[in-house]
């Protein structure tokens, strides 16, 4: 079980890897049993290489993640008289932060058998209930499947959760993957991963990566089958389709690789983007909580105070999900928002204080529990 061939596969690879040195950054499953970089499947496949050992893959992202409901959905209550307002349609966002969706998401979300709507009686209270996270990768990836692959809209038969990891992802159920996968290997725009490392990773043999205006640039990667997701990969290291004998398979750019390599291995890529940032220190929150001592939950209570000041004004940034350039639009408008930046960066600051105290103390009590093992060494 050797590498295939060529270099086409080891993006996916890599991608796949994605050791987590630090603070877990999956997103939207606060109080989820398993948050953890190891997760159950981790290292249980025959891998090719050493780099991907650690492989979780995004069939145990689908797994871990997010919000995985069941459909049909339950049946809505009938809404209480008065509200919504009589004049105003469950489905209207207007005048709410997610007003700025894109278009063609807003009635698919309009639409409970595709959308969950958690038994609220309005779309704007139950998108209030995605992370801001999980509603930037929403928004991010819709915007560019309208911008620059509609036709994967039609085939969307169900919205099942989202993550912002080192990509931002949606998971997506197709009414009809068979045509889907025929438009993708028709499309000029789309190029078939090695079929081998996409079953490995992927859960699946068909997994298609759109080709960016130019290498390492942001592109969709388009999941057909096992558990079927679009997500955004931020540098996407392709520069076309390969022709001849691997004819429609993605040819891959190296220089661009590094770079999606490196979104991968240190836990980049999306979780570094504005409104990502955000998502990770929610993250680092809940998992701080778990064997905080006295002080240390003094001060988490202080860093979720300043990101709970935020989150509102940050859930209107993780709605904006269209590119400008190479550049989230969400993002551009968070990071020239001065005092809503400083207030992440002193959450962030707050929670980065206790990890390293708490590394400290572990040492500490080590040592003290058993000198031989933990003492220093001479
Ligand atoms: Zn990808």
């Amino acid at each position: 079980m050797g590498p295939m061939h060529g270099t086409a596969e080891t993006p996916a690879a890599t991608e796949a890897a994605r050791p987590r040195p630090g603070p877990t950054v999956r997103l939207g499953v606060a109080g989820a049993p398993d948050r953890t970089a190891a997760g159950p499947d981790r290292g249980s496949r025959a891998l090719w290489a050493g780099t991907v050992q650690r492989t979780a893959g995004n069939q145990a992202l689908s797994r871990l993640m997010v919000q995985r409901q069941s459909r049909p959905a339950p049946a809505d209550p009938a809404p209480p008289p008065g509200t919504p307002a009589a004049d105003r349609k469950p489905e209207d966002l207007t005048g709410t932060p997610f007003e700025s969706l894109d278009p063609t998401l807003k009635t698919k979300l309009a639409d409970k058998s595709v959308y969950d709507w958690k038994g609220k009686p309005t779309l704007a209270e139950a998108l209030n209930e995605e992370s801001n996270a999980n509603l930037a990768a929403i928004a991010r990836v819709a915007a560019m499947i309208t911008a620059s692959a509609a036709f994967l809209w039609k085939y969307v038969s169900a919205i099942n959760g989202a993550w912002v990891t080192d990509n931002f992802g949606v998971g997506f159920s197709w009414n009809d993957p068979g045509s889907l996968t025929a438009d993708l290997v028709g499309s000029g725009n789309f190029c078939r991963d090695n079929p081998v490392t996409a079953r490995w990773y992927h859960g699946s043999p068909n997994a298609f990566r759109q080709i960016p205006g130019s290498p390492g640039s942001p592109s969709l990667h388009v999941i057909t089958g096992g558990h079927t997701d679009v997500h955004i990969d931020l540098h996407q290291p392709i520069e076309g389709k390969e022709t001849g004998w691997f004819a429609g398979q993605c040819n891959l750019d190296l220089g661009a690789w590094w770079d999606h390599a490196g979104d991968v291995v240190s836990g980049g890529g999306a979780t570094g983007t504005a409104v990502g940032r955000f998502g990770v220190a929610r993250g680092n929150l809940t998992d701080l909580r778990s064997g905080a001592v006295e002080d240390e939950t003094r001060q988490l209570d202080v860093a979720k105070g300043k990101l709970d000041s935020i989150m509102y004004v940050v859930q209107k940034y993780a709605a904006m999900g269209a590119m400008v350039g190479n550049e989230f639009e969400g993002d551009r408008q968070m990071l020239a928002d001065k005092a809503t930046m400083k207030t992440l960066e002193e959450a962030e600051g707050i929670l980065v204080q206790v990890r390293t105290d708490r590394t400290a103390r572990r040492q500490r009590e080590n040592r003290e529990a058993d000198p031989y093992r933990f003492g220093p060494k001479y």
